[in-house]
């Protein structure tokens, strides 16, 4: 769509998870110099951003995260910085706040996050446009970007049939690894083969391009795999184990 010669100005959509924490990790990463907001550092920004809602498939307007807009983000971050009560500026939303608190105390794991983004979007692979779960409403932890990759290779086929092919020859059956379920004992014929595949490997540990190896699968009951997904970060298989009691 163009935005050119509308009379109405459209404003740029609210900043993302993904976005706000590749930006937040420029500013950590060069703080307390900020560059200056027609420095080479902030065009790169801006372009990183721009290139990861194309990633996306979103159309971009010119104006999107500019290097004008990336620079007011940087400092809604110093408004949020402590060591800087009341400078920086006003209006930063309750996601770039939230996303303050969570990292300033923790850089490394944001440092994780933002490297596995970055070399996601400049990775040729190819992330499906997924539907996250009713509980992801509360946005994951690690990016909608980064989810995605998970959950599309959570759903490649070839791999997770040869995990099932594994599995049964090693063990007869498909039980789930978490609970024991069997959907064959509860569902008969139509429960034959059914069972699904939940991706191990922490998010930031991800790396684009890489090949999904068997051991990085766990097959888990429909029941099982929305629970890992239920909390952040994602529950080990053994974490959701212990939460499983008999008597319950
Ligand atoms: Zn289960
Ligand atoms: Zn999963």
């Amino acid at each position: 769509m163009s935005g050119k010669g509308d009379p109405k100005i459209k404003r740029n959509p609210k900043w993302s998870r993904d976005e706000i924490i590749l930006t937040l990790d420029f500013y950590f990463e060069h703080y307390p110099r900020i560059p200056e907001k027609s420095s080479n550092q902030i065009k790169e920004l801006s372009y990183l951003l721009r290139s990861l809602t194309e990633k996306i498939g979103h159309d971009l307007t010119d104006t999107y995260r500019n290097p004008n807009g990336v620079y007011m983000k940087l400092m809604n971050f110093h408004h949020f910085n402590d060591q800087h009560k009341g400078d920086g500026l006003k209006g930063g939303s309750t996601l770039d706040e939230e996303l303050f608190r969570r990292f300033e105390n923790d850089r490394d794991e944001l440092r994780n996050i933002s490297s596995s983004i970055q070399i996601l979007i400049s990775s040729g692979e190819h992330v499906v446009e997924v539907d996250l779960d009713d509980d992801d409403k509360f946005e994951v932890e690690e990016g909608r970007l980064l989810t995605k990759l998970h959950r599309t290779r959570e759903r490649d086929r070839k791999i997770i049939q040869r995990k099932k092919d594994k599995v049964r020859r090693e063990s007869g059956s498909l039980v789930c690894e978490c609970c024991g379920f069997d959907f064959v004992k509860t569902y008969g014929p139509l429960g034959d083969g059914f069972i699904e595949c939940h991706h191990i490997k922490p998010i930031s540990e991800i790396t684009p391009g890489e090949k999904t190896s068997l051991d990085d699968l766990s097959l888990v009951c429909s029941n099982c795999h929305r629970m890992i997904h239920r909390k952040k970060p994602w529950l080990t298989i053994s974490e959701l184990k212990t939460l499983i009691s008999p008597d319950r």
